[in-house]
C-alpha cells in the first residue's frame, strides 16, 4: 500500500481546534488508519502525524524518528522533566518554524497497534515531537504555545496559511 484518501488538514481548519476522541478499541479499522497516516507522513517528509492533522477524529499518533515508526493509540504524558527549546515545523502549517519551549524528557503511556499497552521513554527531540503532537490531538496547535510577540511575528505567515486553506478548501 502507498497511497493514501487521506489529506493534510490545515490551518485553520476548525478539527485542529478540537479535542480527539478515545479510541475504544484497536480493531483493524484503527490498524488501517495508522498505516495511512504513516503513508500520508512519509508522503509529506514529517516527523510526526497526528489524526486529526489527516481529518480524524480519532486519538492516534504516528511518529518516525531515526528509522523507528511509533504507531500509537490513545497516546497520553504521564510525566515530564526539564526543558529544551528548538524550532518547530509543522505539516497543518507550511513554511512556519517557531521555537518553543517544552520538555525534556517525557514518558508516554499509550497502545499500541495490537492493542498491548505500552510506555514510552522519550528524551530531547524526541520528546518534543511527542508533546507537539499529543498537544494536536488535544486539540492545541503549535501557535497555541508561543508568546504574543512570536505570533507577531507569524502574522503575515499565517494569513498565508489561511488564504491557502481557503482556496484549497473552495476547489
Ligand atoms: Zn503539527
Amino acid at each position: 500500500m502507498n497511497q493514501t484518501k487521506l489529506r493534510i488538514h490545515t490551518w485553520p481548519e476548525k478539527i485542529l481546534k478540537t479535542s480527539s476522541r478515545e479510541v475504544a478499541e484497536v480493531t483493524d479499522d484503527i490498524r488501517s488508519k495508522l498505516d495511512e497516516m504513516v503513508i500520508l507522513m512519509g508522503l509529506n517528509k514529517g516527523l510526526g502525524l497526528a489524526a486529526n492533522q489527516a481529518g480524524l477524529d480519532l486519538r492516534l499518533v504516528v511518529i518516525e524518528f531515526e528509522d523507528k515508526i511509533f504507531k500509537l493509540v490513545n497516546p497520553k504524558i504521564v510525566k515530564s522533566e526539564g526543558s529544551i527549546k528548538i524550532t518547530e515545523g509543522c505539516l497543518s502549517f507550511p513554511d512556519i518554524d517557531i521555537e518553543i519551549k517544552r520538555f525534556n524528557k517525557v514518558w508516554v503511556e499509550a497502545l499500541d497497534e495490537t492493542g498491548q499497552p505500552l510506555v514510552i521513554e522519550a528524551d530531547d527531540i524526541l520528546a518534543v515531537i511527542f508533546q507537539h503532537d499529543i498537544d494536536h490531538i488535544n486539540g492545541i496547535p503549535f501557535i497555541y504555545r508561543i508568546s504574543f510577540w512570536q505570533k507577531l511575528k507569524i502574522i503575515p505567515k499565517l494569513n498565508r496559511v489561511k488564504k491557502a486553506t481557503k482556496d484549497a478548501l473552495r476547489k
